[in-house]
């Protein structure tokens, strides 16, 4: 169920394992999703899908200062080269491997499980049974049991393609967090800080997004608009013309789902976007191959299985015990961060971006095993200023 990333992914795979797939979703798999995806290179260069990028940026830097002084005016250099995904070969790349399924226009309304098969039942009365059903449907499915463990914390942005006056990031740039808070009031620096999200698209063109990492209620796109406005306006830049607009909402820390549930899902459905980043097609790319072996093997091998069994397999390759953990510490981490103040917040950053890289960029894309990961963390802890080490610990006083 779906059509995002999520499903494609997996009925990708699950096509290139020969299983009998029917596809349904509320619109057909080939419009163009409205999200613009980006992923760092090296993730997709591990995978030899580096081609599917339609933009990439070596000159790759955020700003953790406080913007005031020279000093506190330089960036943080990544060195470490960032891409966007072109949506259009993305999407026919893995429609190619779907080998032109067709996907039924339907939208689901319920979900029976019999036992043995599950049905699904859709607006337009009609009815599909399958012995598994993967609801890919995005991150607010209402058919995926998860426990309520507060607050749901979401990532809200903003964000324009367009002309501006003057040229808002430098030439080829790529920049990841500019924090700099020197546009800010008083009171809105004690209110939850956002970042501009920025790159050059080249031919006078520019992406600028303003950002809200994670917050509860989520940050308006009023106030995100505002706030942008302010920022270029510091920086002498005005905006001339909007080509495209985007307005971006999603969870950050959806509790993991019920893996006993007898539907099993993938991507946004799954919680499968990352605590710490918010970043999730490396992972659907990475994840799903093993998902359809395992999901095929054991459709093939036992035909006995009924819909939960099969679901149960499917959960445990999804959510190992090992992916389970480092899911909790991304969670605990993202709920201390956003008790931080900004000017707590710069410090974490910029600290965190001192780490060697192949620390940083694994945390970030969740390939370290375990044991590294908590070694990372114990060295970001062990570089941290007081400040912020009392704050890993404690969260920051409200
Ligand atoms: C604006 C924005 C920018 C993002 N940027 C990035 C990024 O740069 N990098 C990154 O890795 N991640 C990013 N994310 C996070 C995440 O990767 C996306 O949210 C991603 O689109 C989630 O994929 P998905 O396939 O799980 O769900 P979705 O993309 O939401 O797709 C859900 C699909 O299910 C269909 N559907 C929904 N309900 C039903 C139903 N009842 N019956 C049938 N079909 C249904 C929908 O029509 C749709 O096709 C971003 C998210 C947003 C919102």
């Amino acid at each position: 169920m779906g059509a995002g990333p999520a499903a494609l992914c997996i009925v990708a795979e699950l096509v290139e394992q020969g299983l009998e797939v029917t596809a349904l979703a509320s619109h057909t798999p080939d419009k163009p999703w409205p999200n613009t995806y980006g992923i760092w290179a090296e993730e997709l260069e591990s995978l030899g899908m580096e081609s599917l990028l339609g933009h990439r940026w070596s000159n790759t830097v955020s700003y953790f200062g406080n913007g005031i002084t020279a000093e506190e005016q330089n960036p943080t250099k990544h060195d470490f080269d960032y891409g966007l995904f072109d949506q259009v070969s993305l999407q026919s790349w893995l429609l190619k491997r779907c080998k032109d399924l067709p996907w039924n226009l339907e939208t689901a309304s319920a979900i029976k499980v019999l036992g043995k098969e599950t049905e699904v039942h859709c607006k337009s009365g009609n009815t599909y049974r399958a012995r598994l059903v993967i609801d890919a449907s995005g991150h607010r499915s209402p058919f995926i049991k998860r426990p309520n463990h507060g607050p749901v914390f979401e990532q809200a942005a903003y964000g324009v393609v367009g002309r501006f006056s003057a040229p808002p990031v430098d030439d080829e740039q790529f920049v990841l967090m500019d924090f700099r808070p020197d546009h800010l009031t008083t009171k809105e620096k004690h209110e939850p800080p956002s970042f501009l999200y920025a790159m050059d698209f080249g031919d006078g063109i520019y992406f600028v997004e303003e950002t809200s990492l994670a917050c509860y209620p989520p940050m308006s796109w009023t106030t995100l608009r505002a706030r942008l406005q302010a920022r270029l306006a510091k920086r002498g830049v005005e905006i001339q013309e909007i080509l495209h607009e985007e307005r971006c909402l999603f969870p950050m820390n959806l509790p993991l789902p019920d893996r006993n549930q007898p539907l099993l899902a993938f991507g946004g459905a799954a919680s499968m976007v990352h605590p710490a980043s918010g970043y999730m097609v490396g992972a659907l790319l990475r994840r799903a191959p093993a998902l359809g072996k395992e999901l095929a093997l054991a459709i093939e091998s036992a035909p006995r299985l009924d819909s939960s069994e099969l679901a149960r397999k499917g959960w445990e390759v999804l959510w190992s015990p090992e992916l389970v953990q480092r899911h909790r510490l991304y969670q605990f981490g993202l709920r201390r961060l956003m008790s931080f103040e900004e000017a707590q917040l710069r410090k974490f950053f910029a600290t965190f971006f001192r780490l060697p890289r192949k620390d940083w960029s694994g945390f970030l894309a969740n390939t370290l095993p375990l044991p590294q990961l908590l070694i990372v963390m114990l060295k970001l802890f062990w570089l941290a200023p007081w400040d912020v080490r009392r704050g890993m610990i404690f969260g920051m006083p409200t």
